[in-house]
């Protein structure tokens, strides 16, 4: 695949069409009044008949739950292109929205179908999957981060045929609002395993369970259309309904379904940066065009030519990445950890590069939040951090590298 195809096409012309009449207006609200983005994610659903697809993309899964196959991760559906353009589509004007959706609809939802039992997917995934309730998905804790599994200290401590869960998860996107949430924990069996070794176990929870606390939204430099926060959590009694697979060692299990997410979160980062590269460099070339200084246009310096072709390079690499994978999905081939972590560590790069760039050719308008590179350039740089940081991802490749 090289070029998006007609139909492919037609997809991107309505999506935008909806993102221009139904976003854009609303993006003072998301940016600087504290609009939760759940109100026009279900929009966009209903407008395109997501809610069906997704009740469609759920039963297939269902279906191979029940005959023991390893269920698809679809969520939008099961074209790989469609579900990757209304990503870069949406992360031209507000990625912040693309990041709630994805893990609410992708990593939350995606996570419950993998490991859950059919009982599990139907009491919760559908759910997710629809956008009738909205979900967070929770490893990271202050004293982990990029030790994710390792440093992880929530503890699931066993009481009869329950669990009881003490801990704190932070930077949690859709955390102060969501209804349903999938907490890592490591299992407490009272044998006196060293913590770091322990087994990890993933729950879900419900809001308003006791001793679960949503903390208010966080301040933060970028994606304020997307609501981060922290989850405390204090003697929370879960029964092993609530346990992925109800038991404590599923198919996949915890570390490993924590890494199949990595997988496919860096891959979608690729997509995510190729909307802000493509909206940056579309901006630029018009203000370039019509910025005039000692008589002609800034794009005829040639200062400025030089950045207008690097992002048009980074543009064409990211778009080929996107492409490649969109291919190789539709023949059910996923990237290695490897290759994932290379597509994110380069594309993320590249849009935080791009969109700075941009800031620098629109000068003072650049820094002035009316002509929107400033927010692509903030939203662009947690690409750089969250889904593993930029050195996880070369520690990713480099190890794989070097694997005898
Ligand atoms: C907006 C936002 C949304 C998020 N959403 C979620 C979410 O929904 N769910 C969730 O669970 N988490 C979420 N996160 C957390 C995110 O995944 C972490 O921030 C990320 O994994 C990095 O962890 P850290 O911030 O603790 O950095 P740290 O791990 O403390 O890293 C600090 C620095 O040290 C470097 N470093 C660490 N180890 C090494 C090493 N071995 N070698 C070299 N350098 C190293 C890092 O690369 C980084 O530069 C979110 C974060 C943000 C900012």
């Amino acid at each position: 695949m090289y070029e998006w195809t007609e139909e492919q096409q037609a997809i991107i012309d309505v999506v935008r069409r909806f993102v221009d009449e139904e976003i854009r207006p609303q993006l003072d609200d998301l940016e600087h009044n504290g609009m939760p983005p759940y109100a026009i994610l279900r929009k966009m659903y209903d407008v395109f008949g997501l809610k069906e697809m997704a009740k469609e993309s759920f039963a297939r899964q269902l279906e191979r739950k029940i005959s023991g196959e390893e269920p698809a991760r679809e969520s939008r559906g099961s074209d790989p292109a469609a579900q990757l353009i209304s990503t870069i589509e949406l992360c031209r004007v507000s990625p912040g929205l693309l990041t709630s959706l994805g893990v609410s609809s992708g990593l939350a939802a995606g996570t419950i179908n993998k490991l859950g039992t059919p009982a599990q997917m139907e009491r919760w995934a559908l759910d997710l999957m629809t956008l009738d309730k909205i979900g967070a998905w929770a490893i990271t804790e202050p004293d982990s981060g990029s030790d994710a599994l390792g440093g992880m200290r929530t503890s699931a401590r066993r009481d009869g045929e329950d669990y009881v869960l003490n801990g704190q998860k932070t930077w949690i996107t859709n955390g102060p609002y969501a209804d349903t949430i999938v907490i890592y924990a490591k299992l407490d069996d009272g044998s006196g395993e060293e913590m770091r070794n322990r087994k990890v176990l993933t729950f879900v929870l419900d809001k308003g369970m006791d001793g679960l606390v949503q903390a208010a939204p966080m301040r933060k430099m970028g994606q304020h259309g997307s609501p981060t926060g922290e989850v405390f959590l204090s003697d929370v009694r879960a029964g092993r309904d609530r346990l992925l697979g109800e038991r404590e060692d599923p198919k996949g299990g915890g570390r490993q379904s924590a890494r199949d997410n990595f997988v496919a979160e860096r891959a979608g980062v690729a997509a995510m940066s190729l909307g802000i590269i493509e909206e940056c460099l579309k901006l630029s070339i018009d203000y370039a065009k019509h910025r005039r200084l000692w008589g002609t246009a800034i794009a005829d310096y040639q200062l400025i030519q030089l950045k207008l072709a690097q992002m048009e390079v980074a543009r064409v690499n990211v778009r080929n990445m996107v492409f490649a994978h969109i291919e190789r999905s539709s023949h059910g081939a996923v990237p290695s950890f490897a290759e994932a972590s290379a597509m994110k560590l380069y594309s993320a790069q590249a849009a935080c590069q791009v969109a700075d760039d941009a800031i620098q050719i629109f000068g003072g308008n650049g820094y002035i939040a009316e002509y929107r590179v400033e927010q692509l350039s903030r939203d662009a740089r947690v690409l750089r951090i969250y889904a593993g940081t930029d050195e996880m991802q070369v520690i990713a490749i480099a190890k794989d590298l070097i694997r005898d």
